[in-house]
């Protein structure tokens, strides 16, 4: 009988949970998914063994057709090589895709314990103020995305802009501005100073508070600042309110009809968020739990794959500050503190011991589901839904 060397190739993810297999290759985006029999399971955990360098020698290729099958449906994917064995000596080389260690708590541990601390600000990349409330806005929706709350009290704009100069630094990217800027005494102070940062600004405003206010939004005249236009009832046709400021329309969205029924055309400069009402779940059932479709057409690279291992795509960076000066990673959970702190200490504690940076699908069913690695982070959508998973697979 002839022996074989089975190589998988360095840009191929082998995850096994049960009796599932599932070979993604990052190069392609192609994957395999098979139900595979004890002998393939015995393959890929000699596969996965360090020492293997991702390359292993069988005898079954030949005599066992179901071995045959697997290992040729990987060849097809351009997951593998199989090579007869002349001489076994020369064994081909491959490398498992291991994750580099890059966000490394125990580094900044270190860093902190001996008064070195200072790089792990670096980490910050977005932060959302909510300034103030707005009566177009609500307690609830900004749970989900960002959106004013109804409240009648203002941040305490110097305090914030003490802690706001605690969080420079050169990854620092977006600052989002939450609320109705209009109704701070001192918001063109306050946008002037957030200016000088050189980060992108976002405004985020409902449609209301910005017609309303439209005389003195064409007096807004920075480079980096931009509206975010926030719709979520009747759904108006912005392009006729005149104004000469750059803008993004925001439709926020809680079941077909409104996308259907209204003149949302889809381009660079609208986006649709859904909003879960407790009562809409067929319709996030149907437009945003995820599919096989979906994963098998998500085409990631191995580095997105690391980072999904990693950390939360759409939490990790991120601090909010409410207009009571409470500082969050995730306005879902527990404040990490106030304004009155240093930005420091806020990353570290959330790096370090927080809950929402680090979230990552590690928890049942999604660890016993092959597909793990591939669905992105958990969002607010799972804990406004109250489920660990959004999707139709069975695991
Ligand atoms: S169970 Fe979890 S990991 Fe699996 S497809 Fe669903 S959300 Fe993704």
């Amino acid at each position: 009988m002839n022996s074989y060397w089975l190589t998988i190739y360095a840009d191929t993810f082998l995850w096994i949970k049960n009796d599932k297999v599932l070979a993604y290759n990052s190069k392609n985006g192609k994957s395999v998914k098979s139900i595979a029999n004890e002998q393939i399971i015995k393959i890929c955990l000699k596969l996965l063994e360090l020492k293997n360098l991702y390359t292993i020698e069988i005898s079954e290729y030949e005599s066992d057709k179901n071995v045959n099958k697997w290992v040729r449906s990987l060849i097809k994917i351009g997951a593998a090589a199989i090579n007869k064995i002349c001489n076994a000596d020369e064994k081909p080389v491959s490398f498992i895709p291991h994750l580099r260690v890059q966000y490394n708590k125990a580094y900044y541990q270190y860093e902190h314990n001996n008064g070195i601390g200072g790089s792990i600000i670096n980490n910050l990349h977005e932060i959302s103020i909510y300034i103030n409330g707005s009566s177009y806005g609500d307690q609830n929706t900004y749970k989900q995305t960002l959106f004013p709350l109804n409240v009648d009290y203002n941040i305490n704009t110097e305090k914030m802009l003490y802690f706001l100069s605690g969080c420079k630094n050169p990854y620092l990217k977006q600052i989002n501005i939450i609320g109705n800027i209009f109704n701070l005494n001192d918001y063109s102070h306050m946008i002037n100073v957030i200016n000088k940062f050189d980060v992108r600004i976002c405004i985020y405003i409902t449609y209301n508070d910005f017609v309303e206010n439209i005389d003195y939004v064409n007096t807004f005249k920075f480079r980096n600042l931009h509206f975010v236009i926030l719709i979520n009832s009747e759904l108006v046709d912005m392009d006729k309110k005149k104004n000469i400021y750059k803008y993004n329309k925001q439709f926020i969205i809680t079941n077909s009809e409104e996308i259907s029924n209204s003149r949302i055309t889809i381009n660079s400069r609208n986006n649709i968020v859904p909003y879960y009402n407790i009562k809409n779940i067929d319709f996030f059932k149907t437009h945003v739990f995820t599919d096989l479709n979906e994963l098998k057409n998500l085409g990631l690279s191995k580095r997105d794959i690391f980072i999904r291992q990693a950390l939360n795509i759409h939490d990790f960076g991120k601090l909010t500050v409410m207009p009571d000066g409470k500082v969050f990673a995730n306005v879902s959970e527990d404040a990490l503190g106030t304004i009155d702190d240093y930005a420091y200490d806020i990353v570290y504690k959330e790096f370090t011991s927080g809950k929402s940076w680090f979230n990552i699908r590690n928890q049942k069913p999604c660890s016993d589901c092959v597909y793990q690695w591939l669905c992105p982070s958990p969002s607010n959508y799972e804990r406004a839904i109250g489920r660990p998973n959004l999707c139709h697979i069975k695991v």
